[in-house]
C-alpha cells in the first residue's frame, strides 16, 4: 500500500515510517521540519520505498495514498507553546485538510490524538469515555483544544461522509530520537544525568505519568490502523504503569550511574496532577498492551543518548 506519514520526521513518525517500510508499504513522509530532522530519516533516504517531502499540512495536500497517520504537530510543550496559533492551525487545519485528501482519495485515516485531550483529569485512570477538564484559555489550550477539534473534525468526516476513521489517544511515549533539547520529562531527565547538570524536577515531583516505550507504540499504531471498519476508536494507547516524577528522576540516575543533584523547580501552568491509560479496550478490540517495562526502555534510550552528547 501507498501510505502517507504526515510528521513522519518526527520522533514517532520517524519510527512509524521504518516499520511501515520493512512491512513492504510504499511511505511518503510529509514534514515542515519545525520539530522533526532529516538525521531522523536519513538512513531511510537511499530505500526506494520511501519518500520525503517538506510540506506544511495548514497548506491543502494533492496526492494519491491508500492510508494516512496524521502525526504533524509539535508534541513538546515548550515546542507547542512557542507559536500556539501556528499549533492550533496545525491540529485544525491539518485535520481538514488530510480528511479533505482522504475523502478524494478514499482513503483510510488515522488521528495521532493524545491524552491531554482529558486535561487534568477527575477520573483515574482515564478511561476512552470520560470527556476530559481541559482549560479553554491556558497555555497548553492550543494543543489540548487543537487535537480536542480534530477529534471532532475526525468523527463529523465519518458520520457527515463515511469516512474510515481510527483516533488514538497516545499517553507520553518515550525512547530514541526524541530531540535532546525536546523538553520532555525523559528526554531532560536522561540528557541532565548523561551531561551531570542539576535534574529538574517541576514542582515536588509527585505528579504522575505513564511512559510507554517506542516500540509498543508503534506497534498499536499498528494494529489500530488494521482493526475492522467499525474499530473507529478513540483508544487510549499508552503503558498503564504510573510513576511519580520523583521515582523517574531517580531510576534515570540509578540507570546512567550520574551524580546529578534533583531540583526543584516551579510546576508549570494547568500540569497535570495524575495520568494513567485504562487500556482495556486496546487489550480487547486490539489485542495489544504493551511489553517494554520502563527500566527497560530507559536503558534503551539512555543507550541511545550516551554517545550522542
Ligand atoms: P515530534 O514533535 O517529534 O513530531 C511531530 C512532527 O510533526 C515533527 O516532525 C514536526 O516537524 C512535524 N510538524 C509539526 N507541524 C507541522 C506542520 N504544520 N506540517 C507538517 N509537519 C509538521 O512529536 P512526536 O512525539 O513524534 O508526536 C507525533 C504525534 O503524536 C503528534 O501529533 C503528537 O501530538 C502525538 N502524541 C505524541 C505523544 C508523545 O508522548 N510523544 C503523546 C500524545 C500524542
Ligand atoms: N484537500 C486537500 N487535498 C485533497 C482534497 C482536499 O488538501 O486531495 C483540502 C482542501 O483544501 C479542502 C479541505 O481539504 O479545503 C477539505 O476538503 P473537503 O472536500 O472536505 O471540503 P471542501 O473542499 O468542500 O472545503
Ligand atoms: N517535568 C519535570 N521536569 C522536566 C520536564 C518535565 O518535572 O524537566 C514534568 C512536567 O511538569 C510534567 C511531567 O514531567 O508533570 C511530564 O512532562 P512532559 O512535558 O514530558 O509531558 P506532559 O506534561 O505533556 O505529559
Amino acid at each position: 500500500m501507498k501510505i502517507l506519514v504526515t510528521g513522519g520526521a518526527g520522533f514517532i513518525g520517524s519510527h512509524l515510517c521504518e516499520k511501515l517500510i520493512k512491512g513492504g508499504h510504499d511511505v511518503l513522509c510529509v514534514d515542515n521540519y519545525f520539530t522533526g530532522t532529516k538525521e531522523n530519516i536519513v538512513h531511510l533516504m537511499r530505500n526506494p520505498l520511501f519518500e520525503a517531502m517538506r510540506h506544511d499540512v495548514t497548506f491543502p495536500l494533492y496526492v494519491e495514498v491508500d492510508r494516512i497517520f496524521n502525526l504533524a504537530c509539535p508534541a513538546s510543550p515548550i515546542h507547542y507553546q512557542f507559536d500556539p496559533v501556528q499549533t492550533t492551525k496545525t491540529s485544525v487545519h491539518g485535520a481538514i485538510n488530510m480528511l479533505g485528501l482522504a475523502k478524494r482519495v478514499k482513503a483510510r485515516i488515522l488521528q495521532a490524538s493524545t491524552s491531554e485531550v482529558y486535561g487534568d483529569p477527575e477520573v483515574h485512570p482515564q478511561t476512552e469515555a470520560y470527556w476530559g477538564r481541559v482549560n479553554p484559555i491556558g497555555p497548553r489550550a492550543c494543543y489540548d483544544e487543537g487535537k480536542r477539534c480534530a477529534e471532532t473534525l475526525f468523527f463529523d468526516y465519518y458520520r457527515q461522509h463515511r469516512l474510515e476513521i481510527k483516533v488514538a489517544r497516545i499517553f507520553n511515549t518515550y525512547g530514541p530520537r526524541m530531540l535532546p533539547d525536546d523538553g520532555r520529562v525523559v528526554s531532560n531527565f536522561i540528557v541532565q544525568a548523561l551531561r551531570g547538570q542539576d535534574v529538574t524536577i517541576y514542582g515536588d515531583g509527585t505528579q504522575t505519568r505513564s511512559f510507554c516505550y517506542i516500540d509498543d507504540l508503534v506497534d498499536g499504531l499498528l494494529k489500530l490502523m488494521d482493526s475492522p471498519l467499525e474499530m473507529t476508536g478513540p483508544v487510549n494507547l499508552g503503558n498503564p504503569v504510573e510513576f511519580t516524577m520523583r521515582e523517574l528522576a531517580e531510576l534515570t540516575l540509578r540507570l546512567t550511574g550520574s551524580r546529578s543533584k534533583l531540583v526543584f523547580q516551579p510546576l508549570p501552568q494547568d500540569d497535570p496532577r495524575q495520568r494513567q491509560p485504562d487500556i482495556t479496550l486496546a487489550r480487547s478490540s486490539l489485542g495489544w498492551a504493551p511489553t517494554v517495562p520502563l527500566e527497560e526502555g530507559l536503558k534503551r534510550t539512555i543507550a541511545y543518548f550516551r554517545p550522542t552528547l
